[in-house]
């Protein structure tokens, strides 16, 4: 079922978005060749902790998980680029991380996502990560009040082509509310003019993920961390947004 927030709902759902943010940060800055995925879920931990906010992630347990999610965060390091479970891993140089984080504030939840390479970085890992960020730019741009959902997908899905990047459709962008994931899918390329029409109200998570020379994924035999079929690295960035009669509200806005 989509659900349209009034305007003051929306207002509601800013603290969610800026604390998603200001961790996504955190974990941005703490990121470091040596540094352990397992003290990154504990920083995630400790600030959920210290802002009286609830994990989206801990006792999440779809069908296609073997056990409850069990951390508060998705690292998923190099060919790993979706629902990566932290474990005992300490960052190389090097290593293209992404980090996801969802969580709750008064009842509301916000769900980010950014890729960072840590130590000396690989150009084709930055330019990876460039493509994901333009395609989440462009999707931002074109979630508009009057504009289609195929509109979205469809300005995600060409510049990863315009960047030879094939595109998943399985795993995309999803409705954001009092639960971290809601109707509709957004998937990463699609038909402009196409699908349900945006109106004010709406709230989406839109986070293209790209690897370098698949679309193919395979899953960890836990059920959650997804790497690429090939072994080649994976990039994913993600923000909630609200669509409004204007631009769109980016709530996890890191500015
Ligand atoms: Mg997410």
């Amino acid at each position: 079922m989509i659900e349209l927030r009034t305007p003051t709902q929306i207002e509601q759902m800013r603290p969610a978005g800026r604390f998603v943010a200001s961790v996504i940060s955190a974990l941005s800055e703490k990121a470091a060749v040596g540094v352990n995925l397992l003290e990154l879920d504990e920083l995630a931990h400790r600030m959920i902790k210290d802002a009286g906010a609830t994990s989206c992630y801990i006792d999440y347990h779809p069908s296609f998980g073997a056990m409850p999610f069990g951390k508060v965060l998705c690292t998923s390091v190099n060919d790993a680029v979706l629902h990566g479970l932290p474990y005992d891993y300490m960052l190389q140089d090097g290593d293209l991380l992404s980090v996801d984080f969802a969580a709750s504030v008064d009842g509301w939840v916000s769900d980010s996502a950014l890729s960072v390479v840590v130590g000396n970085a690989d150009p084709k890992d930055l330019q990876l990560i460039d493509t994901a960020q333009r395609a989440l730019d462009a999707g931002i741009a074109a979630a508009r009040s009057g504009n289609r959902l195929g509109d979205i997908s469809f300005a995600i899905g060409s510049v990863a082509h315009e960047a030879g990047l094939k595109v998943n459709l399985q795993f995309g962008g999803h409705g954001v509310g009092r639960t971290m994931h809601g109707d509709p899918h957004v998937p990463n390329d699609g038909q402009a003019g196409r699908g349900l029409k945006l109106r004010p109200g709406l709230v989406i998570a839109i986070e293209p993920w790209f690897l370098h020379t698949t679309d193919e994924i395979r899953f960890d035999p836990d059920g959650w961390t997804i790497r690429s079929a090939d072994g080649s690295r994976g990039a994913h960035v993600e923000h909630t947004v609200a669509i409004t009669d204007g631009d769109a509200i980016v709530l996890t806005s890191r500015d």
